[in-house]
């Protein structure tokens, strides 16, 4: 983020320095030739077509335009290209679009460029340089016109690099991979410059034709091999995310990393990701910058919008602007939303979600990312799936799969987590209550095995009924036997607890639906349990005495004193 106070200092730069410098060269090295004909024309032509096509390398548009701007200097002066220079800035600040709130980056330019041209020129004029010089007649005159080509470029990489880091803060090495890139294009493209200047003179404007073929499929040639590098680096970075991904062993954990990658990879300003539920796409994360508009997402059926039509196809779209993808949109989209990537989510051929990508900027979004969201989209489709299955793997391990509650494995973990806080002095108490009910072989003897099941079930429901998850954890501890971990809560209150419990037991009857009685097809009976309660610090000196007492409690003083009764530990 740059400070307004900073923007306004560069405006103030550039106003005080590059008008009346450029006054002063042309007071100083007025223009080789009159700059009002033709021939002129053509080459600031030229100049604003080759600056309308820059490369652009980590949002540093690279320019093409040195073998332009040499010929323009050693042909008709430093004051024209000083001139064709500002110009050309213009039309590249517009062709990398350029927001409003960066204005201050064409002010910034053009000082620094009216920098480097200055310099660049004085040295070669220093050196002994001339204008229209005959490059073929001496090798001096060719060393004094790579020497101004040279001195341009390094000028032109320093002052940039030290403006990047006084304004933009953003450190960079002064000879990293953006400089051996520079370095390279502009050894190649420097000698067009010079046969450009050489065939100017020999014969004409014609010259520009001749050269700029070859300058063109160089052009070409660099741009495919830079997208192809930049393509290169993504599948690199993909690979890894496929690799961070996969490691992640919770659902949740997954997708914000996924998320957080593809945000800080792409340019996205909005991600949604939807799960596929029955027939229906529901939102299940979105990440939003800077916007006010928050709306519902309702859920989406095939074919309805977006994500949608990427459902029904199984294909991933990319749109360039808003009027691509207007008329296909139903419901909500920020209206500020230009590019859009959407891709679908698949395993085993089934479209399992769907990742929509959008950024507020025209074209923000190539083929090739396209591409690589897609290569992601199944590392993350996998990753899900891995975390889900381990997820529920884990369930099942602590879980018992009659009752659901918890199991004497998970309970023992809990309770002796627990017991370790409350020897750190996190906790003050910790109750356990255990239940054992009554009579219960009796009950399966009379309405069958599938009926003390029924039963167990009831029990199970009422037991996480009534104690909430912030209060404490319930778990079926044995065959008949349920344990409740109270964390932080006293004797007094767990004593209460249990006798709640026994009523809820004992009051209402229990249904039965498929006992082997000949009557009726449901009939109710009465169940009653046996509950022994114990609390740490006073009745424990570790956690596993605490179940043991507990226990001990429920037979002394419940089972044996006729059972349906909450008896505390005693020692
Ligand atoms: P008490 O009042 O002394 O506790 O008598 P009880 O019959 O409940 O005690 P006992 O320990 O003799 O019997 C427990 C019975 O619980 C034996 C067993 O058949 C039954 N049981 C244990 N697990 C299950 C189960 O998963 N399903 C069914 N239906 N019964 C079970
Ligand atoms: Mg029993
Ligand atoms: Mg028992």
């Amino acid at each position: 983020m740059i400070e307004p106070h900073v923007k306004r200092n560069i405006w103030l730069l550039w106003l005080s320095v590059v008008p009346v410098g450029i006054g002063l060269t042309y007071h100083f090295y007025p223009p080789a030739t009159n700059l009002l004909n033709f021939d002129v024309l053509c080459f600031l032509f030229l100049t604003l077509f080759v600056a309308g096509t820059p490369l652009i390398i980590n949002n540093t548009p690279i320019f093409y335009i040195q073998w332009v701007s040499l010929t323009v200097f050693l042909t008709f002066g430093l004051f024209a290209e000083v001139i064709f220079m500002q110009l050309a800035l213009i039309v590249v600040l517009i062709r990398i679009r350029v927001p409003k709130e960066h204005m201050y980056r064409l002010p910034l330019n053009w000082f620094m460029f009216f920098v480097v041209s200055v310099a660049s020129g004085l040295i070669y004029y220093a050196i002994g340089g001339t204008h229209g010089i005959d490059l073929m007649d001496s090798p001096k005159n060719l060393l004094l016109a790579f020497g101004y080509a040279f001195v341009y470029f390094l000028l032109n990489h320093f002052i940039l690099t030290f403006f990047a880091y006084v304004v933009q803060k953003r450190k960079r090495d002064v000879f990293d991979q953006d400089f051996i890139w520079e370095a390279v294009t502009t050894t190649l493209i420097l000698p067009i410059g010079l046969i450009l200047y050489i065939l100017y003179q020999e014969v004409g404007l014609i010259s520009i034709v001749f050269v700029s073929i070859p300058f063109a499929s160089l052009a070409v040639i660099l741009n495919l091999y830079h997208s192809s590098d930049k393509v290169n680096h993504y599948l690199q970075n993909a690979a890894e995310i496929g690799h961070e991904l996969a490691e992640r062993l919770n659902v949740e954990e997954v997708i914000d990393l996924y998320i957080q990658k593809l945000t800080g990879m792409f340019p996205v300003d909005f991600a949604y990701i939807l799960d596929v539920v029955d027939d229906e796409l529901q939102l299940i994360r979105r990440v939003e910058k800077d916007t006010d508009e928050f709306m519902d997402v309702l859920p989406l059926k095939k074919n309805e919008g977006i994500s949608g039509h990427v459902w029904q196809s199984g294909k991933a779209v990319l749109y360039h602007s808003q009027k691509e993808w207007k008329d296909i949109v139903e419901g909500y989209m920020p209206k500020s939303v230009e590019s859009i990537i959407c891709v679908p989510i698949v395993r085993s051929n089934e479209v399992i979600g769907i990742l929509l990508l959008a950024s507020q900027q025209k074209r923000a979004y190539e083929k090739a990312q396209l591409m690589i969201v897609d290569i992601l989209s199944s590392y993350f489709a996998v990753s899900i799936e891995n975390a889900k299955h381990y997820e529920r793997t884990r369930e099942d391990s602590e879980r018992c799969a009659l009752t659901k509650l918890y199991n004497y494995r998970y309970i023992e973990r809990k309770l002796n987590e627990e017991y370790n806080l409350l020897v750190s002095g996190r906790r003050k108490c910790l109750s356990v209550i255990m239940l054992d009910i009554d009579h219960f072989k009796s009950v399966n003897d009379t309405y069958g095995h599938q009926s003390g099941n029924e039963i167990l079930q009831q029990i199970a429901n009422r037991l996480a009924g009534y104690i909430e998850e912030e209060t404490g954890i319930v778990a079926r501890y044995g065959g008949e036997e349920f344990l409740i971990v109270l964390p932080d809560v006293d004797k007094y209150a767990a004593l209460q607890m249990a006798e709640i419990i026994r009523q809820i037991i004992a009051n209402r009857p229990f249904v039965l639906t498929e006992h082997i009685q000949e009557e009726q097809a449901e009939m109710t009976i009465q169940i009653t349990a046996s509950i022994g309660v114990a609390c740490a610090p006073i009745d424990a000196e570790d956690a596993m005495s605490l179940i043991r007492h507990a226990d001990r409690a429920l037979y002394v003083g419940a089972k044996q004193n006729g059972r349906n009764k909450v008896a505390e530990y005693v020692k």
